[in-house]
């Protein structure tokens, strides 16, 4: 019900065409200049080349009767060379026209893409995990590179069509009062079936969208590495492209459903039309016949038929596409108007720098919004400046998700993160993240060189720094790119040509690096070493507190021996802190943590 009347809603608003004309202007007032230009021009210069063409008929006709041959020869000449000049500017208006289309037309598709990336960045994560986000922007995708110039074009479509129509309603006018209205009668109902079929049109695309992203994902898997190997050794190479086949064959299918449909009701208007048409035409030739008008005026009036037969035609469709563009256009804006959830307050706290007293869960719940589940319930814990806390606990048990509102890329949906007293939300999102360096256990590989993948950890220092190299000592990742071929200069991974692939462990602590790198009060590590050999992993956390320097700490880890230097270390399970407490604390509890430990314990001795 609600989805039917918001379609309507979109369906009838027509506000959509001035704003994309500004789009359209902004990305390239010149090009939109001269694109307007021409398009006039293209419109003026069939009407001088029809009028030209009736002045050399009627003098060549006048001639025939007249004794002095030369007279009339340079009488009539004059105007076979102004008919040259126009055919001859018409031939550079639609050279012209079509350079000046391509450039326009890459500018605003590259304009387009900076304003929908611009969205996407500013968008909250939620939306990433909304499957009706990557819907809303894959139709914003579609039609953001060429909707708005089109309507541009169509609009000085419309132009160019009503400047010429003038001129032939005109010369139609003096042969018969009806011409024009049965031309516009005749291609009439040709608009109303487009507009019908416009609708039909969009309500299947929002409708088959979906299916359009599944496709595009099995194409997707069937194309790129990750998925290379697994659709080698399970051989499901075919499966994969037959569901696909199924899906484009589904879409020609329906597709194909609706384009005949438009065909058969185009063909029978257009059908209804050419037979008006005709009998205009034997009007004029009746009219000829019996002497009432001369042979120019035929050719005239036969031209100006076809003509403006051609205007009302262009026109009533441009007016049909404008409905149509307006109609799309929703798609685009329904991406643009995405606003974030979380704002920025209007006066930000300064973030405390050092912290005082450090961060605090006070009683916090959180829920997503796409679940029924409460992913994190009543937690309550603190981290004290310099303090090296550990989250120990099952997967799902709610710790990335904990690790996510501290980063305040959700807000908690019950209670509050304090840092010094101050909640969250009071602060500036983009300062509180500075103070934040975070390597999640999906952390980014970047096929950029190692050491822009370094650098990229703290885009505030030059990229030649020192410190990178620094950062790489503290990870181990300076041994790894030390026996890459370019060093530090190498490319990563294999996208690119002179890519090294590295191992998991390895990209790790490239990764592990980036984090260190980051001038942040608090370092947050989700399973930073799980893929590093035991070796490397009892490097870095031998080290840990020298390497951290006077941060703070968060460390998630299954390894409890990594974890056991910890200051404090809370087991969590289903959403909730069920222990806290030092190693020894928890041990002598004799709870989870020691049941867990000791398991791990015998399992490496
Ligand atoms: P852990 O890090 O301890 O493995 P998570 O914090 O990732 O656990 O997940 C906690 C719970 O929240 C799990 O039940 C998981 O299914 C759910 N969850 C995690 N991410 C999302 C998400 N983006 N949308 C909905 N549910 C999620």
């Amino acid at each position: 019900m609600q989805a039917g009347k918001k379609l309507k809603e979109k369906l009838q608003s027509t506000q959509r065409l001035l704003p994309a004309l500004r789009l359209v202007w902004q990305s390239s007032p010149r090009w939109t200049i001269a694109r307007i230009v021409i398009l006039i021009v293209q419109g003026i210069l069939p009407v001088v080349a029809i009028y030209l063409g009736k002045l050399i008929i009627d003098t060549v006709a006048a001639s025939l009767t007249t004794a002095d041959k030369t007279a009339a020869f340079n009488n009539v000449v004059i105007f076979v060379v102004l008919a040259a000049v126009v055919a001859l500017l018409v031939n550079l208006a639609n050279s012209l026209g079509q350079l000046v289309t391509t450039a326009h037309s890459q500018r605003v598709t590259d304009y387009m893409q900076g304003i929908i990336q611009e969205k996407s960045i500013a968008a909250d994560l939620e939306y990433y995990e909304n499957p009706e986000y990557y819907n809303v922007l894959q139709r914003a995708q579609q039609e953001a590179p060429y909707r708005p110039p089109q309507i541009l074009n169509r609009l000085a479509q419309v132009g160019q069509n009503a400047i010429t129509l003038i001129g032939m309603i005109a010369l139609l006018l003096s042969l018969h009062w009806g011409i024009p209205g049965v031309l516009f009668v005749a291609s009439l109902p040709a608009m109303l079936v487009r507009v019908k079929y416009s609708r039909i049109l969009y309500r299947w695309q929002r409708k088959k969208t979906p299916m359009e992203r599944q496709s595009a994902y099995l194409g997707y898997m069937l194309t790129v590495d990750q998925f290379a190997k697994e659709i080698r050794l399970f051989n499901l190479g075919s499966h994969f492209s037959q569901a696909y086949r199924r899906i484009r064959r589904q879409i020609y299918k329906e597709s194909l459903a609706i384009l005949t449909g438009r065909s058969l009701a185009s063909f029978a208007v257009e059908a209804i039309a050419a037979i008006l048409i005709f009998a205009i035409y034997s009007y004029i030739i009746y009219q000829t016949i019996n002497g009432v008008l001369r042979l120019g005026d035929l050719v005239l009036y036969y031209q100006a038929l076809q003509r403006g037969q051609g205007n009302i035609k262009g026109l009533l469709n441009s007016v049909s596409g404008l409905y149509e563009d307006n109609l799309f256009l929703a798609n685009l804006y329904e991406f643009l108007d995405i606003k974030p959830k979380l704002i920025d307050p209007p006066n930000p706290e300064p973030i405390p720098h050092p912290m005082k007293t450090g961060i605090e869960f006070e009683n916090v719940g959180f829920q997503y919004s796409t679940t029924t589940r409460k992913a994190l319930k009543n937690i309550n814990l603190t981290i004290k400046p310099g303090e090296v806390v550990a989250l120990v606990g099952e997967n799902g048990s709610g710790k990335t998700t904990l690790i996510k509102l501290l980063c305040r890329l959700y807000d908690p949906t019950q209670g509050k993160i304090t840092i010094d007293g101050i909640d969250l939300s009071l602060f500036k999102t983009e300062e509180l993240r500075r103070q934040i360096s975070v390597i999640f256990q999906d952390y980014a590989k970047y096929h950029f060189t190692a050491q822009e993948n370094i650098w990229l950890g703290n885009i505030d220092l030059p990229p030649q720094s020192d410190s990178i190299i620094q950062a790489a000592r503290r990870s181990g990742a300076d041994d790894v790119i030390a026996k890459l071929p370019k060093g530090y200069d190498t490319i990563l991974g294999k996208l690119f040509d002179k890519g090294e692939e590295l191992s998991i462990g390895q990209w790790q602590k490239v990764a592990l690096a980036r984090a260190f790198l980051r001038d942040s009060q608090l370092i947050v590590l989700d399973e930073p070493t799980s893929a590093m050999d035991p070796k490397a992993e009892y490097e870095v956390f031998e080290k840990f507190r020298q390497l951290i320097k006077n941060q703070s700490a968060i460390l998630i880890s299954h390894r409890l021996s990594t974890v056991k230097m910890a200051d404090r270390i809370y087991v969590m399970d289903n959403g909730t802190i069920v222990e806290g407490g030092t190693h020894e604390e928890l041990m002598k509890l004799g709870g989870t943590y020691a049941h867990l430990f000791e398991i791990q314990a015998s399992q490496y001795m």
